[in-house]
């Protein structure tokens, strides 16, 4: 067998190392989301993940968001990773995954992403206590008083089988609490979302174990942030001129 000739082989190992240097630019061009191609980012949260004790604990709140919420996160860019969707937006992902079974990994992913960027965002220390202004005349006039609104929302956590949502949204116009199960989402359904609360266990099992009721009542006198719903509700019906 002939054997290659000393300068031969030289170059061939020079080649191999421009090989290399070359997948290993590609790599860390992608590593480094290549200009800021990921579509997800982690929000921060708008208080420190002690804030909300006792109704939620630093302990829940440290898993809730730096694993189960950055988990979605991470998992939702590696699975979008090279998808074309218009305007690169986690609702653009939303939109065109929802109800296709071939995409379930990719919307479940994004729609958790969404979902809890928005219920950090319902939250505040020293929330609680009742709306005010237009969102307090609609839920009068929904729900009969805002007394009622709560027990219908606490009786919809209840009674969503399994993991899920429980959502205060607008369906034309008109408030209405309903539930999703999963990671599903009322912008997959043309609702538009005003308030929310994560049933899932891991949202309360470490502070209630299995009394969600508790949890979502505590929620709702403690740490509801009304003012941020009532600016969904601003930005989704602007006040008439
Ligand atoms: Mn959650």
């Amino acid at each position: 067998m002939a054997t290659l000739p000393v300068f031969n082989k030289r170059i061939l190992d020079r080649s191999a190392v421009l090989v290399v240097c070359a997948f290993a630019a590609l790599f860390l061009a992608q590593c480094s989301g290549g200009g800021g191609s990921a579509i997800f980012v982690i929000e921060p949260l708008p208080y420190s993940q002690d804030a909300l004790a006792p109704t939620i604990s630093a302990d829940t709140m440290g898993f809730h968001y730096d694993k189960h919420y950055a988990g979605y996160v991470e998992k939702a860019n590696a699975l979008t990773k090279g998808m074309r969707f218009d305007g690169k937006t986690a609702e653009a992902v939303i939109a065109k995954t929802a109800g296709e079974a071939s995409k379930a990994a990719v919307f479940n992913n994004a729609a958790q992403a969404w979902n809890h960027a928005f219920f950090f965002k319902c939250l505040k220390p020293d929330g609680g206590g009742a709306p005010e202004g237009l969102l307090a005349e609609m839920i009068d006039a929904t729900f009969g008083s805002f007394v009622e609104f709560k027990a219908l929302f606490t009786t919809a956590a209840k009674d969503q089988f399994g993991s899920g949502w429980v959502w205060l949204v607008l369906d034309e116009g008109k408030l209405a609490v309903v539930t999703s199960a999963n990671a599903d989402t009322p912008l997959a359904h043309g609702l538009i979302p005003l308030f929310t609360v994560d049933v899932w266990e891991h949202a309360y099992y470490l502070d209630y174990q299995n009394r969600r009721v508790d949890f979502v009542q505590s929620v709702l006198d403690n740490l509801a942030n009304w003012d941020f719903v009532a600016a969904q509700l601003e930005k989704a019906q602007p006040p008439k001129a």
